[in-house]
C-alpha cells in the first residue's frame, strides 16, 4: 500500500474527530481491517477511525465528502462478500463501530429496543433476555457480528421462517447519510405510511447509502415451550415433504427447518470439537427442525411428537431424537451452525448462497450436483441450510487429495454454473448474504438494466461524492 496517497495533514483532520487514541494508524494494527473470514479480499488502508458518537461519524463523512475521500463502514467485520473490507490502493478509509456499543434504551411496555448500530447481536438478545422477552435474530456470527452490520446486509440467520429477515424486526434507524447530515428515523410505529420509506431503503443497502448509527428494534414474547430434534432422512424430496408436514402441523411455531447432508454431519463430527453424530446410523440427509410456542412447553413437545410421528408414517424419517435438554438443543444446533467452519479443514470451498422458491430446492439441487459433478469429478458437495426459507448454501469441498489453490481458481466458473440452475429455477443468486464485492458485476448481467439503473440513481441522490463505500454493491461511477 502506498501510505502516502494523502497529505498527512489531511489524515491529521480525520484523526482530530475521534482523538489519537481512537484512530489507528499503523499497519501492523490496520491489518486486521484489511480481510475477512474467508480470505477472498484484501485491502488496504492508511487509517482506521473509531468515533465514539453519531455526532463524530457525522464530522468524519462531512470531513470525507469535502476532500473526496472514501470511507468505509464496517461493524463485526463477519460479512462474508467482501462490503466490509477496503479496497487495493490505499485510498479507503475505514469506519469502525465497535465503540458504539451502547443499549440505549429498553422499552418493555412498547416492547422495543433501542440500540447504538454498533452493539453486539448477542448483546441486544442478552438485554432482550433480561426483560423476560425475545430478540429473535440469530446468526452463527451473533457472538461478533454488530446490529449495524446486521441490517446493512438485511440478515437472515436461523429463524426467520418465523420471524422474518431483520428488515421485519426493525422500526426506526438513525443514519448518517454521506453528507454527515443526520437522518433521525428512529421511530417506535408500526404503522406508518407518511411517504416513502427511507427504513427500508437503508437495511440492505450495505454501507453504500448512509452509516447506521441507532435502530429501534421490536421484542417479542418469550417462547415458553421449545423443541429441538434431529431426523435422519432419504433425501432433499423427503425433507422437502416432512417440512410440508410441519408446516401444516404447526403453523407458526416452526421456528426452523434446516437441511444437512451426511458429508456436513461427517466433516462437523470430524473437526469440531464436542459435535457427535446424535443418531445411531448414519443417513443420507438430516433435518433439524425446530419449535418454539406462546402458551406452553407442552404445546411444543405435543406438536414435535405430531411431527415426528407424521413424519415416521409417511416413511419419510428414518430415525430421529428429540433434545432433552437445553444444552442438546444447543449441540444440535452447533452442529449446524459449523458446517461451514467444518470445510475449512477439507481443503477448498467454493460457495452459494442462493434461494430458489421452496418447491423447487430437491429439482435444484439434483440438477446443480449433476453439474456439478459433471465439471469436477470428484467434488464433494456439502449443500445445507435453511430449507424452510428456499436458502441453501451451496458449498462445494476440493475433491480429496486435489490442487486447493488450483480449485479456489475456478470459484466465478462453478458459481456461473450453479448460478445459471438457479436463476433457472426463478431464485436469487443472494439469498442473505448480500452482493458486496463478491457478486457486484455477475448481478449487472442479471438484474434488469432499469433495476441497476434506479438503484445509481438512488446511490447518486443520497451520495453524491461517491464517497461511502464505493465499489460495492454496485460499480463507481
Ligand atoms: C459464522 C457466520 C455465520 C453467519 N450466518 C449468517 C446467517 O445465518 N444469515 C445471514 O444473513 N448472514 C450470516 N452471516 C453473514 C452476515 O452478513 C453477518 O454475520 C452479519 O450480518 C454482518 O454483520 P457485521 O456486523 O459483521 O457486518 P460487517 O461485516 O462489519 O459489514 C457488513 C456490511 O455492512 C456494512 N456495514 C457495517 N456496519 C454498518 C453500519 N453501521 N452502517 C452501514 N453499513 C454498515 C459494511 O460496509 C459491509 O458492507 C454469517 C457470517 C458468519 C461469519
Amino acid at each position: 500500500m502506498d501510505d502516502t496517497a494523502y497529505p498527512q495533514a489531511l489524515l491529521d483532520r480525520f484523526i482530530a474527530i475521534t482523538g489519537p487514541a481512537h484512530a489507528l494508524t499503523s499497519q501492523s494494527d490496520i491489518g486486521p481491517y484489511l480481510t475477512e473470514g474467508r480470505g477472498l479480499y484484501h485491502g488496504a488502508s492508511p487509517l482506521v477511525l473509531k468515533p465514539g458518537d453519531t455526532e463524530q461519524v457525522s464530522q468524519i463523512l462531512k470531513l470525507a465528502s469535502e476532500t473526496s475521500t472514501p470511507v468505509v463502514p464496517v461493524s463485526g467485520g463477519t460479512g462474508l462478500v467482501g462490503g466490509q473490507v477496503p479496497r487495493d490502493g490505499g485510498r479507503d478509509i475505514v469506519l469502525s463501530l465497535e465503540r458504539m456499543n451502547r443499549i440505549r434504551e429498553v422499552d418493555a411496555v412498547a416492547n422495543v429496543i433501542v440500540a447504538d448500530g454498533g452493539c453486539i447481536l448477542a448483546d441486544i438478545q442478552k438485554a432482550a433476555e433480561d426483560h423476560d422477552r425475545l430478540f429473535p435474530l440469530s446468526l452463527g456470527s451473533e457472538g461478533s457480528c454488530r446490529i449495524g452490520g446486521n441490517l446493512s446486509t438485511n440478515a437472515g440467520g436461523t429463524a426467520v421462517l418465523a420471524y422474518g429477515n431483520v428488515r421485519q424486526l426493525c422500526l426506526g434507524l438513525e443514519v448518517v447519510l454521506p453528507t454527515g447530515e443526520i437522518w433521525n428515523g428512529l421511530r417506535r410505529l408500526k404503522k406508518d405510511n407518511s411517504g416513502y420509506d427511507l427504513r427500508d431503503l437503508f437495511i440492505g443497502s450495505e454501507g453504500t447509502l448512509g452509516i447506521i448509527t441507532g435502530a429501534v428494534l421490536k421484542m417479542l414474547p418469550r417462547p415458553l415451550g421449545h423443541e429441538v430434534a434431529f431426523a435422519g432422512l432419504s433425501s432433499p424430496a423427503d425433507a422437502l415433504k416432512l417440512f410440508q408436514l410441519a408446516a401444516n402441523l404447526c403453523g407458526g411455531a416452526l421456528t426452523g427447518f434446516e437441511l444437512m447432508p451426511r458429508l456436513g454431519v461427517e466433516f462437523t463430527t470430524r473437526h469440531i470439537s464436542g459435535v457427535r453424530d446424535p443418531l445411531q446410523d448414519p443417513h443420507p440427509w438430516y433435518a433439524l427442525i425446530d419449535i418454539s410456542t406462546s402458551d406452553s412447553a407442552q404445546t411444543a413437545e405435543t406438536m414435535m411428537q405430531a411431527v415426528l410421528e407424521a413424519g415416521y408414517e409417511a416413511g419419510l424419517v428414518g430415525d430421529a431424537v428429540i433434545a432433552a435438554s437445553v444444552s442438546q438443543q444447543q449441540a444440535i444446533w452447533h452442529m449446524r451452525e459449523s458446517m461451514s467452519d467444518a470445510q475449512k479443514p477439507e481443503g477448498g470451498s467454493i460457495k452459494h448462497d442462493v434461494s430458489v422458491p421452496v418447491s423447487r430446492v430437491p429439482q435444484f439441487m439434483a440438477q446443480a450436483d449433476a453439474a456439478v459433478m459433471a465439471a469436477v469429478p470428484g467434488a464433494r458437495i456439502c449443500a445445507f441450510g435453511h430449507l424452510g426459507d428456499g436458502n441453501i448454501h451451496y458449498n462445494i469441498s476440493q475433491p480429496v487429495g486435489a490442487d486447493k489453490a488450483q480449485f479456489i481458481g475456478r470459484w466465478r466458473e462453478i458459481n456461473a454454473i450453479v448460478h445459471a440452475i438457479v436463476r433457472a429455477s426463478g431464485g436469487s443468486i443472494s439469498a442473505e448474504h448480500g452482493v458486496g464485492q463478491l457478486k457486484r458485476d455477475e448481478l449487472i448481467g442479471i438484474r434488469p438494466a432499469i433495476e441497476t439503473e434506479l438503484m445509481n440513481r438512488i446511490k447518486r441522490a443520497f451520495d453524491p461524492a461517491g464517497i461511502l463505500n464505493p465499489g460495492k454493491v454496485i460499480a463507481p461511477r
